[in-house]
């Protein structure tokens, strides 16, 4: 979405809200719709147009022009049945990428077979994130691939700093750590795919990809270093 789009937005919980009103500070065309009006007035100002209607009659929503829309965003949690129903309508009207967002695997599963662009899960992806966050710490940032793979953003351990990462244990996945280095980020310069030879320094960060476990073994010796200070 480079350019200013048209999108629509459908259920303003805080959910609905904080899509909505991130695509309109972006620059985006936003129509924010629910059926309770005290919510749309609170959206006054903060979209392109909030408007207060039952989504799942199609007349309303052909009315609004919904239709020539490029992107919408079920943003409908709770009320399942409102959900589907909702989706069913945009996929009819052939929006070109429809967003719907699940609270659970049925809800999400069902809303996969109406072949909607894709389906996010708010609150499990949150409850995933901080339970990374609290057992991960020293990631700085974790973007889980399956619920024990994933990306981090990590500070190297120190007792390797000014070692290459073959000397460190980082060359690749069959070495010490079992990990894959993505990248290193030294100040605003990005190396992709380093090689093996390149020296770690102060400041850098890793972005590293690997089994979670492994991911915490580099984490943990960072914690080592002061133990081995210590001895
Ligand atoms: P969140 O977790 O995002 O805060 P929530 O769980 O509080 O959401 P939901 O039940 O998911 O609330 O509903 C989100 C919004 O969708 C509510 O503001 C609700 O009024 C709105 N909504 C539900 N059904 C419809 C409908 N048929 N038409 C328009 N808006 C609807």
């Amino acid at each position: 979405m480079a350019q200013q789009t048209q999108v629509a937005v459908i259920g303003l919980g805080r959910f609905g809200v904080t899509v909505a009103t991130t695509l309109y500070q972006m620059g985006h065309d936003v129509l924010a719709i629910d059926q309770n009006p005290s919510k749309v007035q609170d959206l006054a100002g903060q979209v392109t147009y909030a408007v207060a209607v039952d989504a799942t009659d199609e007349a309303n929503l052909r009315e609004l022009g919904i239709e020539n829309f490029e992107y919408a965003v079920v943003a409908i949690g709770a009320n399942t049945e409102a959900s589907i129903m909702v989706t069913v309508i945009l996929k009819s009207m052939n929006i070109p990428v429809v967003v719907a967002r699940a609270n659970t695997k049925l809800h999400g599963e069902t809303l996969d077979r109406l072949r909607v662009s894709s389906v996010v899960y708010p609150e499990s992806d949150m409850g995933s994130k901080l339970a990374h966050d609290l057992f991960l710490p020293g990631v700085e940032q974790y973007m889980e691939l399956t619920s024990t793979y994933g990306f981090s953003k990590i500070k190297p351990p120190m007792k390797y700093l000014n070692q290459t990462l073959k000397e460190s244990g980082f060359s690749n996945i069959r070495d010490r750590y079992g990990i894959s280095v993505v990248a290193i980020q030294r100040e605003n310069e990005i190396i992709l795919s380093p090689d093996e030879n390149e020296n770690l320094v102060e400041d850098d960060i890793l972005v590293i990809a690997g089994p979670d476990d492994q991911i915490s073994k580099v984490v943990g010796a960072n914690e080592f270093k002061v133990d081995e200070t210590a001895e």
